[in-house]
């Protein structure tokens, strides 16, 4: 049925373009159509001559659905996701599509991509808090109900991981980013370390390394990742630059 056609599903990384890989660059300017969330589909480089297919937010299986469509046709797809498309991004979506549509896109040439996530950026930029146990987390919870979240934090708490917390606010969702925070500082203690970090690798990167106690909700939205520390997340002080955050490698437990 493929009559040439594939479909590849690929993060472009985090922003800028030194964080998207060779492998999703040459991916890219070999597809005849990319579909994705409007601003990662028009703000492609001009040298991708692909035709462009941009929607909205929330209509993933449906943009799936179309992908897997047009491939089956003989177009040659890419999907795009920010960062990894693997993480919260597009490539559930696909094979949700695959899983439950028409039976002759199994035979389709499906790849994914390998992409850079916020999370790994975001640890980079202020030293290495995710140098041991960590656990990534979703704050949205248009797709599970709030008690799953309440319970995840609090066994990612139990567990002594250092979290990282993607999504972890919108205008409509403030109320949750607050009761997540109020269960992670009972959890956790007050003096957690906690990392704001936003837009990282675009211009306006702003990041901020203070504790649960002291962190200003005001200034987490949705182009935000929070990092929380576990126990033994560290920090080093320098004279009039940030800290340095660490989590060493070698667990040893505390009495
Ligand atoms: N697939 C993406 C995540 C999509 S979910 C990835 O792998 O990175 C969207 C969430 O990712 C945002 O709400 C934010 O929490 C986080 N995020 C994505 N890019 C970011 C960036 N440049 N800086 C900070 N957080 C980012």
């Amino acid at each position: 049925m493929n009559g040439g056609g594939w479909l590849r599903i690929v993060g472009l990384g985090p922003g800028p373009a030194k964080w998207l890989t060779a492998e999703v660059n040459s991916i890219l300017h070999m597809a005849t159509d990319v579909v994705g969330y409007q601003p990662y589909v028009e703000g492609l480089p001009s040298s991708v001559l692909a035709k462009r297919h941009p929607s909205g937010n929330g209509v993933e299986l449906d943009r799936a659905r179309m992908a897997l469509q047009m491939a089956g046709g003989g177009a040659r797809v890419a999907v795009v996701s920010g960062g990894d498309a693997g993480v919260f991004g597009m490539a559930a979506a696909v094979f949700e599509a695959l899983e439950h549509g028409d039976p002759q896109w199994r035979l389709l040439d499906v790849e994914v991509m390998p992409g850079l996530t916020a999370v790994l950026a975001a640890a980079a930029r202020i030293g290495a808090p995710l140098g041991h146990d960590f656990c990534v987390l979703s704050l949205s919870d248009h797709l599970k109900p709030w008690a799953i979240v309440e319970k995840r934090l609090r066994a990612a708490s139990e567990g002594d991981f250092v979290l990282a917390i993607y999504n972890p606010s919108s205008r409509q969702r403030g109320a949750s980013l607050r009761r997540a925070l109020e269960q992670l500082k009972s959890d956790r203690g007050p003096e957690t370390i906690a990392i704001v970090a936003a837009n990282v690798g675009r211009p306006d990167e702003h990041l901020s390394i203070t504790s649960l106690a002291a962190l200003d909700h005001e200034a987490v939205d949705m182009r935000t990742l929070l990092i929380i520390g576990s126990s033994h997340t560290r920090s080093i002080q320098r004279p009039e630059q940030a800290p340095w955050v660490y989590t060493p490698r070698y667990y040893e437990p505390r009495p």
